[in-house]
């Protein structure tokens, strides 16, 4: 039913029962929905969630409803409130939505770099194809961020479990911003992940993978394509 209402284009709003353990099909499409369809709403006086259930339901017992859900879907209450908040603005046409993109921006604990939205795949399934956004990040440059402006956006990378080289594109295309983002990272401290589909050789004709030796210490290959 999920997936027949998105195909007509409608939101998927959860609410208090998502919280409840027995419900396990509710739960399940909860963590499948994608996150530009996601919505969340307080159905209240009724459906309180858990610890509330039974209770006269009101909305400020809506951050139950979130907590479960993130928890669910993997992600922090913030990425949350982010995404249903921008869907919220979108469906009700209330608010300005965030025209400018990010070419820094933070999920869970990680901060991600978004350094370029070309990539030498084309999934079907690809996100840049649907949506600018991406947990509620708008992610569609304008203009490639050069490394300085990366640095700069970063700011502190102790301030995060890792810093990852991600966006909605093939991070290895910016080899030279890599390295040189990179570099700095671990000189001050940081961790150093690369989201990839794995054509780094391939686009550049040689194997890469010594001249990051010391510079990132885990890759993410997607084998989805
Ligand atoms: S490899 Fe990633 S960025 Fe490239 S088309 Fe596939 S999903 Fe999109």
């Amino acid at each position: 039913m999920a997936k027949k209402a998105m195909e007509l284009g409608f939101y998927i709003s959860f609410a208090g029962p998502v919280t409840f353990k027995k419900a396990i099909e509710l739960r399940e499409v909860a963590k499948f929905v994608p996150d530009e369809f996601l919505l969340i709403e307080t159905d209240a006086p009724y459906l309180s969630p858990v610890p509330m259930r039974g209770k006269r339901n009101e909305p400020s017992y809506l951050k139950h409803t979130a907590w479960v859900l993130a928890d669910l879907r993997g992600i922090s209450v913030t990425d949350l409130a982010r995404i249903t908040t921008l869907n919220a603005m979108k469906l009700f046409k209330i608010g300005e939505t965030k025209e400018t993109s990010e070419i820094a921006y933070r999920i869970r604990d990680s901060l991600y770099l978004n350094v370029t939205n070309r990539c030498t795949n084309k999934c079907g399934f690809c996100v840049r194809f649907r949506t600018s956004y991406v947990k509620g990040h708008n992610l569609r440059l304008e203009k490639e961020p050069t490394a300085l402006q990366l640095i700069k956006a970063i700011k502190d990378p102790k301030a995060y479990k890792e810093v990852v080289f991600c966006g909605i594109g093939e991070p290895m295309l910016r080899l030279d911003v890599i390295k040189k983002v990179s570099k700095w990272i671990k000189e001050s401290g940081g961790q150093v992940r690369i989201n990839s589909n794995g054509h780094g050789n391939l686009i550049h004709g040689r194997n890469v993978l010594p001249e990051l030796k010391g510079l990132v210490d885990r890759f993410s290959i997607s084998l989805d394509a």
